[in-house]
């Protein structure tokens, strides 16, 4: 967790400013102190400013990741840090809960009503957990299950034999269509009339479109199943009023709180009030104990946030980044999946630069871009690139930063593992972020 010197100066009470918090009586110093943390563990407080520095001077393209607000993290390290809530509020296995209670309802009301949903689990993990508790509420072990394949963008929760979930259900996958990259909805169709499954499950982990919600529903109220929307990417666009929602056609949606929503890492259920008992045992106790405070705390900030118009235009930039983005990369020739994108995230193939993705990865790395290699729709295990927007217009970079980051790209693929210009790419993609330190003003040091 990124510690700052200001939160370390706040800790204290220290500094001479006529603020009526100054005056109160110094309180017992609680909180992140960057300086405790250098003075007790250098060798710790090392490798985080180097990770400080590294997500500072480099561009930051995973389109799962965010910054995070100081506030947000003000809340990751608060005393809720430290509290066990086994339960939910007004119903704990622990003594002391009253904040905790709150925190959580605050939490949960201000996810309702960001989302319209009759009913807010905000306990998740992760949006792993949070898959599987849906699982866990609504399916038997051996229940068939339709998701997307892995190879066509399918979340390892989806079924992957490397995943609890391949392990406990029978999942078959539909795929996306490799000449479009679209989801192939008559495929799904079709899969759904002939294995009648208990669920059907929509989202991926790089589909670049909005997904066709009321096409899913559908098929899903043609053979009887329950439609599981999980949100995990888009849940953020949809907060802002930049994606559909999957609310009202989803039986359950899950969701992660980290990615484009820009909360703490964490997981989230939304349902009707009439899965609300059912979705909660499925998470405390079947699937989890004693829930996060300190990150539930941190949700109800970012869904605090989220339902702000700043926030709204935050998302629609982050759409149209991500447009700009995929435009400049096409314009020089890499591969643009369903041929742009309708979110904060892109699929390219860089094939026609003559390099596959996981190389394209490692070159674009040793420039200081950071992103992913993903599955191209292609069906053969060809590789290629997913990037994401939502770091970057966090950060306060437009359209014209765009054009120089897909130029950027492009020059970084080009050139190969040539080390020099490599150095060369990674100090003018230094000069780019450093101009747009994340949260300017606000966190001392940046
Ligand atoms: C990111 C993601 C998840 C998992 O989220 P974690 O918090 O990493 O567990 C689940 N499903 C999809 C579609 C995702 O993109």
């Amino acid at each position: 967790m990124p510690v700052t010197d200001a939160a370390d100066a706040s800790a204290r009470g220290t500094r001479g400013t006529p603020d009526a918090a100054d005056q109160a009586p110094p309180s017992p110093a609680y909180g992140p102190s960057a300086a405790a943390l250098a003075r007790q563990d250098p060798e710790l407080a090392g490798v985080l400013d180097a990770e400080r520095r590294r997500q500072a001077e480099g561009l930051q393209l995973v389109a799962a990741e965010n910054f995070a607000s100081p506030a947000v993290l003000a809340a990751l390290a608060s005393p809720l840090a430290d509290k066990y809530a086994e339960g939910y509020p007004g119903a704990r296995h622990h003594g002391g809960c009253e904040a905790a209670d709150e925190a959580e309802r605050i939490a949960a009301a201000r996810a309702r009503a960001l989302f319209g949903a009759g009913h807010a689990n905000v306990q998740p993990h992760s949006g792993s957990s949070a898959v599987l508790a849906a699982y866990a509420a609504l399916l038997r072990p051996g229940d068939a299950v339709l998701a997307l394949g892995l190879r066509h963008g399918g979340h390892l929760t989806h079924g992957s034999p490397a995943n609890l979930s391949g392990r406990c259900f029978d999942f078959t996958a539909y795929r996306t269509d490799p000449e479009t990259g679209l989801i192939d909805y008559a495929q799904v169709r079709e899969l759904a009339r002939e294995i009648r499954p208990r669920a059907l499950v929509c989202g991926s982990i790089s589909y670049p479109r909005h997904p066709d919600y009321a096409a899913f529903r559908e098929i899903a109220d043609e053979v009887g199943a329950l439609l599981i929307v999980d949100a995990a990417h888009p849940i953020g666009l949809v907060a802002g009023g930049s994606a559909p929602s999957p609310v009202p056609y989803a039986d359950v949606v899950c969701a992660t709180t980290h990615k484009v929503l820009r909360g703490p890492r964490g997981g989230m259920l939304l349902c009707g009030a009439e899965l609300a008992e059912r979705m909660d045992r499925a998470v405390f106790p079947f699937t989890q104990s004693g829930a996060q405070m300190h990150t539930v705390a941190a949700k109800a900030v970012a869904f605090g946030e989220a339902a702000t118009a700043d926030f709204s235009e935050y998302t629609g930039r982050v759409v149209m980044n991500a447009r700009a983005l995929a435009g400049g990369l096409a314009e020089r020739g890499v591969g643009i999946v369903t041929g742009g994108t309708d979110t904060h995230l892109i699929v390219a193939d860089p094939a026609p630069l003559g390099v596959d993705g996981r190389a394209a990865r490692a070159r674009l790395a040793a420039a200081g871009i950071v992103l992913d290699s993903c599955a191209l729709p292609y069906g053969d295990g060809r590789r290629g690139l997913r990037l994401g927007a939502a770091a970057v217009t966090t950060q306060g970079m437009g359209p014209p930063e765009m054009a120089a980051v897909a130029e950027l790209c492009a020059a970084a693929l080009l050139h190969g593992p040539h080390p020099d210009a490599a150095a060369r790419l990674r100090g003018r993609v230094r000069e780019l972020a450093s101009a747009f330190p994340r949260f300017a003003g606000t966190v001392a040091g940046e």
